[in-house]
């Protein structure tokens, strides 16, 4: 996830929700970006109505907003890439430049993939893969998120509050593998982010040191089932990041473990007295307790979980962090001879006591 949810979660309910509601597939960004593209490859000047066509989509609204994107330096970017004028000049290449070189080799098939994103129902594919991952009540049509397609500036994708940003060229070559399946993972904090949100009690304190124990358990939970849509087929040996995931995953299981342990010392001292969360921000917690945004030690968590034949259990309580923990404790427990940590008798007391005092019944 590259923006935090916070941002995303008030940025939606501020400007999103005044804006008419958009279809389901949006490419509206990726269309602009290509057509700016294309005049500066045929040597036209590109305007000023054109750019904010590009920028006043929702995506680059959301990053202007977040400070994630400096429009000056992005259009220099595109117009050294993509201009004849200044083709062949490397001078000032730098990351993003190259980003955009990669979306410069791939202009064609970029325009042949939105055309197959408005005529095949990519809502549909994304559903095949993700139903199975929740509950029905959260089936719903309503709850379906809204899939923005765009150039994002790194291969790489993110699913937050009712919203996912898809990078159009990562996308692309993740869907002609397997249609919808980049978005697939992230419809899933798309829809699990709202379902959290309303699953914690009305006077919540989101700046409280318990709350943000809680916050980063549900970011290693959500990761921890999202990568059992995705990473299983992503990580086949005819995948087009086969290395990448490999790459990801190698090590996992020690890491975790590593994790796993210094969450069960965190927990099983904070029943004791939880004054000593005062000394952790939500960052220094998610950079003691867990790595790659949580994906670690969430990835190897839902792996024993489904082992261990809980995972329709945690299914049916996918928003509650707390349950992910304690199916994992449960199915650890019983696959026990292999040895993966569990967690002690004060930890699962405090586990249950955070549930108790910040989630509703
Ligand atoms: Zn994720």
């Amino acid at each position: 996830m590259k923006w935090i949810p916070v941002f995303f979660a008030c940025f939606y309910a501020t400007v999103y929700g005044q804006t008419t509601t958009p279809e389901i597939v949006n490419t509206s960004a990726a269309q602009a970006y290509i057509k700016i593209a294309g005049r500066l490859e045929s040597g036209e000047r590109v305007d000023s109505i054109q750019w904010s066509r590009l920028f006043s989509t929702l995506p680059y609204q959301m990053m202007i907003q977040g400070h994630a994107i400096d429009t000056t330096a992005f259009k220099a970017d595109m117009v050294a890439v993509f201009s004849p004028a200044s083709a062949g000049n490397n001078t000032s290449q730098n990351r993003q430049s190259s980003y955009h070189n990669e979306y410069k080799q791939n202009l064609p098939a970029l325009e042949q993939y939105i055309t197959r994103l408005a005529n095949a129902d990519v809502a549909d594919s994304v559903k095949k893969l993700l139903y199975p991952f929740l509950p029905e009540r959260l089936q719903s049509p309503d709850l379906f998120p809204k899939l923005f397609y765009l150039y994002y500036g790194t291969a790489d994708a993110t699913g937050n509050s009712g919203l996912v940003l898809n990078d159009l060229l990562f996308s692309y070559k993740i869907d002609s593998y397997k249609f919808g399946l980049l978005t697939s993972h992230e419809a899933f904090h798309a829809i699990v982010s709202v379902a959290f949100q309303q699953k914690l009690k009305e006077n919540t304190d989101y700046n409280s040191p318990t709350f943000n124990l809680l916050y980063l358990m549900e970011i290693i939970s959500e990761e921890g089932i999202a990568d059992l849509i995705d990473k299983p087929i992503l990580g086949q040996s005819n995948s087009p990041v086969y290395t990448t995931v490999e790459k990801l995953r190698n090590n996992d299981t020690a890491l975790s473990i590593m994790y796993l342990r210094r969450i069960d010392s965190l927990l099983t001292l904070a029943a004791a007295s939880d004054t000593l969360l005062n000394k952790y921000t939500f960052q220094s917690l998610s950079s003691q307790f867990g790595k790659n945004g949580g994906h670690i030690p969430g990835r190897f968590m839902g792996l024993i979980i489904r082992e261990g034949n809980l995972l329709d259990h945690q299914i049916e309580s996918i928003e509650d962090p707390v349950s992910f923990f304690l199916n994992y404790h449960r199915a650890a427990m019983a696959l026990r001879k292999k040895g993966y940590p569990v967690f002690s008798d004060a930890a699962i007391g405090y586990l249950k006591k955070l549930k108790h005092d910040l989630l509703k019944e």
